[in-house]
């Protein structure tokens, strides 16, 4: 990546994906990404995508996918766009995941620390639903993802275990039902904190995000080649080591802050 690309932010997603789908932008969003509207309308044409699909790993810094290329061999291979960007701070989960899916910064959405609250400004969800197209977010029981969005006219499916979210997530793309599915894996996130950002236990974890993404891209290159489909490796802010080798996040630092989002855009076949 070049840093002469300007470093955009998480913000900027939002608006991006109401873009990719042709939707009405939510209220509070931040402008849409250049780079990602140039690479959806290189793929597209005039057309849009009917199914967007966000894979959202927890944690995964931009220091960690430099260092450790082998590691997303899986994702490298199924996306073209590469999107460096900024968490937003407090770089903790459910405020970056807020501000992802709303567009707005912490202070519009208010979450403004580790607190899990039903945001209730309007999100990418309720414009979806508006636009009278199907959301589902699929995440585990303690997640922000599966709290922050709750009470909207839409599918939540949460379970206790990644394994169960991942496999929901791979029935719900052989359903073919759902014009956004948002699917959350805390694993690296989780393991990071007690072993580090570097242990190899928290690596694997890296690998296991990778090969589902791959698996998960792979599905819907064989299922829905009849949709013009935006598919994202969407992690929600970076990390850094503490004291005593284990991980941590929060601060206003470029471990923490930097990230890079991976997207591919597959077009129908007609
Ligand atoms: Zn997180």
């Amino acid at each position: 990546m070049s840093e002469d690309i300007k470093r955009q932010s998480i913000e900027n997603i939002c608006a991006s994906l109401s873009y990719a789908m042709g939707i009405d932008v939510c209220k509070c969003a931040e402008a849409p990404s250049d780079l990602l509207c140039r690479y959806i309308d290189e793929v597209f044409g005039r057309e849009k995508s009917d199914r967007v699909f966000m894979f959202n790993p927890d944690a995964i810094a931009e220091w960690i996918y430099k260092k450790y290329p082998e590691l997303f061999k899986e994702v490298e291979m199924r996306c073209e766009l590469h999107l460096p960007l900024n968490a937003v701070m407090p770089s903790v989960t459910p405020v970056c995941f807020g501000t992802m899916y709303t567009g707005a910064s912490p202070d519009v959405h208010g979450i403004k620390a580790y607190v899990k609250p039903v945001i209730t400004i309007d999100t990418l969800f309720d414009a979806l639903i508006r636009a009278g197209k199907r959301a589902a977010i699929v995440a585990d029981s303690a997640s922000s993802l599966a709290k922050i969005y709750l009470e909207r006219d839409m599918d939540y499916f949460v379970y206790d275990t990644v394994e169960e979210v991942n496999a929901k997530a791979a029935e719900l793309i052989l359903r073919d039902e759902h014009d956004l599915i948002v699917v959350y894996n805390k694993n690296y996130d989780s393991t990071m904190h007690r072993v580090g950002p570097e242990g190899i236990e928290a690596l694997a974890e890296i690998k296991a995000n990778s090969r589902t993404f791959g698996m998960f891209s792979d599905m819907i290159a064989k299922h829905w080649k009849d949709h013009n489909t935006l598919v994202g490796f969407a992690m929600d802010h970076g990390c850094h080591e503490i004291d005593g080798g284990a991980g941590s996040h929060g601060l206003d630092m470029e471990e923490d802050m930097h990230i890079v989002h991976l997207y591919k855009a597959y077009k129908a076949e007609k």
